[in-house]
């Protein structure tokens, strides 16, 4: 690995459930990286919004609350945290419906300014490995390496459903595939940040992989750039 005295940065963007952040944390142990999930600030937002009553689907109402809102990151024993308003809220932002308050909000492009100084800062003093959906075209357009990951949509709301169940939520597969496919259309054809690869990303399908077997190949990409 190219030693340097200047950060590096890893984007990773692409659907949900592609494997982002389980693939991005695992390889940033191994890389010594700071791993930061970008999903989990727009979740933060969306989960205040629900808790105040403000209609996820109301932009103006939406934007009005964001004056009043403190957003941060952590970390505690290496994992991320995020706070709203100093207390730690990390815990209830995985459920179906902070997912898609989550969505909802982040088409709101004052949403977007609110969170981008944050990700960036996040950036500018260590090295990360950071997903989200726009990382390699807004947020580090400079990023040494951009990775776009993703896999079939059916694969994904598979892998979606196992973990929610592991949670102990009660879920259909079929409600999660619906949810995905709605979430997928919004992400991708928003006016603001959506959804594409940058110009210079590398698509990587984990479709027909394992985890170890995506976790190798993003490995390998992130050496291949930096050796
Ligand atoms: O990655 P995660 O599923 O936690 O993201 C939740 C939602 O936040 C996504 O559906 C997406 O709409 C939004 N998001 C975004 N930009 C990012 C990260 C997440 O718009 N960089």
């Amino acid at each position: 690995m190219k030693t340097t005295t200047h950060p590096i940065a890893v984007a990773i963007d692409g659907p949900s459930g592609a494997g982002k952040s389980t693939v991005a944390k695992i390889l940033a142990k191994e890389l010594q990286f700071i791993y930061v999930d970008t999903g989990a600030l727009y979740r933060a937002v969306g989960y205040t919004a629900l808790k105040q009553g403000v209609s996820i689907y109301d932009a103006a109402a939406v934007e009005a609350m964001l004056p009043s809102l403190t957003v941060s990151l952590g970390y505690e024993n290496g994992e991320q945290r995020v706070y709203v308003n100093g207390d730690d809220v990390t815990a209830f932002i995985r459920t179906p419906e902070v997912s898609e308050a989550a969505s909802a909000v982040s088409a709101v492009p004052s949403v977007r300014q609110f969170l981008f100084e944050l990700q960036q800062n996040m950036a500018k003093t260590s090295s990360v490995i950071m997903d989200g959906r726009d990382i390699g075209t807004v947020v580090l357009p400079d990023a040494q390496v951009k990775i776009f990951l993703t896999a079939s949509v059916e694969v994904r709301a598979k892998r979606r459903f196992d973990e929610l169940i592991e949670k102990g939520m009660d879920v259909t597969y079929e409600d999660v595939l619906s949810d995905m496919i709605q979430r997928d259309k919004r992400d991708s054809e928003r006016a603001t940040a959506p959804l594409k690869p940058a110009e210079d990303a590398v698509l990587v399908d984990t479709s027909d992989n394992t985890l170890e077997e995506a976790v190798a190949r993003m490995r390998a990409l992130v050496e291949e750039k930096l050796v």
